[in-house]
């Protein structure tokens, strides 16, 4: 590089020449950052979705290309979150991709002192009947007063803060269907 060059690229003389007298603009790019492109730059399509990290229920831009995140950020137009996340949501990408990703389900027999994996259809069959013969043992026809009870007080059911407000109504009706009363959520708007 030669003396004109080095001259050149001063920055006091390029905020003069560049029409940036602060050097907020242009005169404080580098050769490098003035290559430097935006990470969604080259995504296919932007899909709106909402973090499932807490209740609060911010808004994301989920960026796709190929078929893959290749990032998320929030929606500058949720009236919730207005465009913030925070380092939760900001990390969501990798509740999707980390390598730690669980594809199946865990089980610990009681007693048990290692993780079995089990099939989705062998984990639903076994909560499902547990849920029976639970409700099959504790059901009650009548309070001790001789009230109608039509309940069972043997299962409970406590949501979380991933459940939209859909999702609980299904709950809850499931619930009151099986004489289930005890039902706590904390539940997204
Ligand atoms: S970005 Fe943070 S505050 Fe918002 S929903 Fe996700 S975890 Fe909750």
């Amino acid at each position: 590089m030669n003396l004109a060059e080095v001259v050149g690229r001063w920055p006091v003389l390029r905020q003069l020449r560049e029409g940036d007298p602060l050097g907020l603009g242009r005169a404080a790019q580098s050769q490098r950052s003035e290559r430097l492109k935006p990470r969604i730059d080259e995504a296919d399509h932007v899909v709106q979705s909402i973090c499932p990290y807490c209740a609060v229920g911010c808004g994301q831009l989920v960026h796709v290309k190929d078929g893959e995140v290749t990032h998320i950020e929030g929606d500058p137009g949720s009236p919730i979150s207005r465009g913030r996340l925070c380092p939760k949501g900001q990390a969501s990408k990798s509740y999707v991709q980390s390598p730690l990703r669980e594809y199946k389900v865990k089980y610990r027999r009681p007693y048990g002192t290692r993780w079995e994996e089990l099939s989705l259809d062998e984990a639903m069959e076994m909560i499902a009947q547990r849920v029976i013969d639970t409700r099959a043992e504790t059901w009650q026809d009548e309070t001790e007063d001789g009230n109608p009870a039509n309940r069972t007080m043997g299962i409970g059911n406590l949501g979380g803060a991933t459940l939209d407000n859909e999702e609980n109504y299904l709950i809850k009706k499931l619930c009151v269907a099986l004489g289930i009363v005890q039902v706590e959520n904390q539940a997204r708007i």
